[in-house]
């Protein structure tokens, strides 16, 4: 059992190296989702209702959050936000138009906490936290940092809480990216069934704000839905 352990950490280990590589991956290879077979890494795809799953991570963020909801409505868009707890206690009216306007949300814990260098005590009462929050339900760990050990107490927490990772990143977090670049990077890789990854946040303000209406647009001319995570 303790060698098993030790190999899930390696492999936690070749995942960070794997993750923290500069240039990123874009797109998740499925030998990483492999890594993680107990999380949501895409959605599966429906021939005659053709849907994307846009995500927004870190909110609420005054002054971000209320733009990437108007962008949403005016598209007839839906996504998910995975917010911050406490972000969440300090938002709450923000928090609550994110639900009000049809979109699902999920906790993202509740200090924004990596799940590789923090403990797993800590680290679910942390989640535990948000939850109290938030609800349960859906939950996505900061970083995409998690040890498959944590996947497996966050389900025994709650049994009907989801971890969803992603298939495809904007990289709007790399203050770096050209915001062009970064509309470019998703429009020319994004299809049906994919878990895309934005975050509505102070940093990546300037390619979200330039990238998400071009991506709202492209999607919505080549007909495919824009839906929650249920
Ligand atoms: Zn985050």
């Amino acid at each position: 059992m303790e060698g098993r352990r030790q190999a899930r950490y390696r492999w936690a280990y070749v995942v960070e190296g794997y993750l923290c590589r500069m240039p990123y991956p874009l797109r998740t290879p499925g030998w990483v989702m492999r890594l993680l077979p107990g999380a949501l890494w895409r959605m599966p795809v429906s021939a005659e209702a053709p849907a994307v799953y846009l995500t927004f991570d870190d909110g609420p963020c005054p002054g971000v959050t209320e733009e990437v909801l108007d962008l949403l409505a005016g598209h007839g868009a839906r996504g998910t936000f995975f917010c911050v707890g406490s972000n969440v206690a300090a938002h709450p009216l923000l928090f609550e138009r994110i639900r009000g306007e049809g979109h699902a949300v999920g906790n993202h814990t509740h200090r924004h906490l990596d799940g590789w260098r923090t403990g797993s005590g800590s680290y679910l009462e942390d989640v535990r936290e948000a939850a109290q929050l938030i609800g349960g339900g859906l939950f996505r760990p900061p970083y995409g940092r998690i040890r498959p050990g944590q996947v497996d107490r966050i389900k025994s927490l709650e049994p009907s809480m989801r971890t969803v990772m992603w298939s495809l990143l904007s990289g709007d977090f790399d203050t770096r990216l050209d915001p062009q670049r970064c509309a470019d990077q998703v429009l020319q890789r994004i299809r049906p069934g994919d878990i895309v990854v934005f975050h509505d946040s102070l940093k990546a303000a300037p390619r979200i704000r330039h990238a998400l209406p071009r991506v709202l647009d492209h999607v919505r001319t080549m007909g495919w839905e824009m839906l929650p995570i249920a």
